[in-house]
């Protein structure tokens, strides 16, 4: 059997690894920092069913995820709508998440190099699960953890002037915030002073005045801003997973279960070419498709939602209709999923 070689030990990478390993397939992960590490990410996942869990050999990773099926939305500090999910999201940090992927891959008998960066050349046998290519974009993501926040229970997402910032109850009594902003230069300061001046520009007081009143890891500080939405550039004949591929709007918080789908939707393929039964480009295709399928529809719709949330115009009717209860919230949570 020949070995999957495997660029960036993110979800899309890790789960890929895990579904492999768990097969006997020879793998090997190759990721540029070290676990456990923050990463921007709203830490919370929806929208990817149990059984892809348990098929990629996950599922016992998230046992103790929080459960959350309600959501609340607030548009600069005023509270518009309450939403219900019809099947639970779960939250996990990061932190805990990947380090806990990584023991999983190498218990069952993977390799995961560190701290070690890689070419993202295609090449026969190497798939790219190394995020988004770094790309000039008007977006930055920023998060942190904070203790002692008062939140309502489930999850919240504020829609401010200049982006939106979700909220989400993680692990021992740790919160995680993460925002989605437009980048803007005047918006400057170190550690959380950053987070705090984009959340000021967006009208976020409220906010800004619950985080005064907890306490803020600036260990868990980070920021991205090499950050484009939609479908990837990526070179001829890569096989690509995760966010290398695709990157959908965070507000739906569906990313990471894209990882995981992608992840899953490319094991068939990979076996296949290990056992020496399929070609690679032939391997590539098929996964290519299989994610086309996927996820072209969610990545439309969510890029035409995200463009009207953050636009004053469409956040008014967004609050307009709410305040009505006519926001179709099952039938657009149908269409990014
Ligand atoms: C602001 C923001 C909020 C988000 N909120 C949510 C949310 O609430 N819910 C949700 O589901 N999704 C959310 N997402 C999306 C989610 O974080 C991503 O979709 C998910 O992390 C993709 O996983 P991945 O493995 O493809 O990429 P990543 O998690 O980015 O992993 C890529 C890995 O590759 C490594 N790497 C990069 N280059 C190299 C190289 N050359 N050599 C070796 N290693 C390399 C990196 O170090 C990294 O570990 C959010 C994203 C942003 C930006």
């Amino acid at each position: 059997m020949k070995t999957v070689r495997i660029i960036g030990g993110g979800l899309a990478g890790l789960s890929l690894a895990t579904g492999l390993a768990k097969r006997r397939i020879p793998v090997e992960v190759i990721e540029a920092g070290s676990y456990p590490r923050h990463r921007v990410c709203g830490e919370f996942i929806s929208g990817v069913d149990y059984s892809t869990l348990e098929k990629l050999g996950i599922a016992a990773d998230l046992h103790d995820a929080k459960l959350h099926t309600t959501g609340h939305w607030y548009r600069q500090g005023r509270k518009i709508m309450t939403t219900e999910l019809p099947d639970p999201a779960r939250s996990i940090s990061r932190w805990r998440l990947d380090a806990r992927l990584q023991q999983r891959v190498e218990g069952l008998g993977g390799k995961v190099v560190t701290e070690t960066r890689a070419g993202r050349d295609p090449a026969e046998g190497t798939v790219l699960a190394a995020g988004r290519p770094l790309e000039k974009s008007r977006w930055l993501g920023l998060k942190c953890h904070v203790k002692g926040f008062r939140m309502e229970s489930g999850l919240e997402m504020h829609l401010g002037s200049n982006g939106y910032v979700g909220l989400t109850p993680v692990e021992e009594d740790r919160f995680n915030i993460c925002g989605l902003f437009q980048l803007q230069p005047s918006c400057r300061g170190k550690g959380s002073d950053r987070l705090m001046a984009y959340l000021d520009e967006g009208g976020h007081r409220e906010l800004i005045e619950r985080l005064r009143d907890s306490e803020i890891d600036e260990s868990s500080v980070s920021g991205v801003s090499a950050l484009s939405l939609g479908w990837q550039k990526k070179e001829d004949g890569a096989f690509v997973v995760g966010d290398a591929g695709s990157v959908i709007p965070p507000f739906t918080g569906n990313g990471m279960s894209m990882a995981f789908e992608s992840a899953l939707g490319s094991i068939e393929p990979l076996t296949a070419w290990s056992f020496g039964a399929e070609s690679w480009s032939s391997a590539t295709r098929r996964s290519m498709a299989i994610q086309r399928q996927l996820f072209r529809k969610r990545i439309r719709t969510s890029l035409a939602l995200q463009r009207a949330l953050l636009n004053p115009r469409g956040q008014s009717v967004f609050e307009f209709l709410s305040s009505r209860n006519m926001v179709p919230f099952n039938t657009l949570l149908s269409l990014v999923r």
